[in-house]
């Protein structure tokens, strides 16, 4: 029996791929680092703006108007992760995370550790109506890291659990092998929150 189409519609799909091929052995760079972090990079804009709709609906923040930007590290402040400005009036929040391809991590690790970056600064959105004092800036920071810390560990181990896991198993200790843990910097670090 033959398969769904005729040989001669095999013909042209052949030639295709052979093409392709060539296309790509004439043009594309070598593999290297860069090219996955290329690939890297376009899958995080997607899955911070997934994650962003996800997180601004946990957080009762739905009636912003939020968006999320990839910075490069050389436009970001020294030994930081991410910023975020907003407008309180407007109820308008642009948030700043690293590039991907400054990661110097595999994407499976800096794909996590956006996320943690994202709903970090979400938190100091949280926090903004909040009275702010510059002694107060240390404290907020290190209490925004052990809150985002705490949410982002919970949803990825209700994540993780089976469906119809009961209420013990949801209970359980978080895995301590699991990448993104170990990925997690002490503090996203951002003078500008
Ligand atoms: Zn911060």
């Amino acid at each position: 029996m033959q398969g769904r189409f005729g040989t001669g519609f095999l013909v042209f799909p052949i030639l295709l791929v052979l093409f392709l091929t060539v296309a790509e052995g004439a043009w594309a760079e070598p593999p290297s680092v860069r090219s996955d972090a290329q690939v890297c990079v376009a899958q995080a804009e997607s899955f911070l703006n997934a994650r962003l709709a996800f997180w601004q609906l946990r957080l009762n923040l739905a009636d912003w108007k939020i968006s999320v930007v990839m910075l490069r590290a050389t436009d970001l402040k020294p030994k930081t992760l991410g910023n975020i400005h907003w407008d309180a009036g407007k109820k308008t929040a642009v948030i700043r995370v690293l590039d991907a391809s400054d990661y110097q991590v595999a994407c499976r690790e800096a794909l996590p550790d956006m996320e943690v970056t994202l709903v970090h600064e979400l938190v100091h959105l949280e926090l903004s109506a909040l009275p702010r004092t510059p002694a107060s800036r240390r404290e907020e920071e290190f209490a925004v890291n052990r809150i985002a810390d705490a949410l982002v560990r919970l949803d990825r181990q209700r994540a993780s659990l089976p469906a119809g896991a009961d209420g013990a198993a949801r209970a359980a200790a978080p895995d301590s092998n699991s990448p993104w843990q170990k990925s997690l910097p002490h503090g996203r670090g951002s003078v500008t929150y």
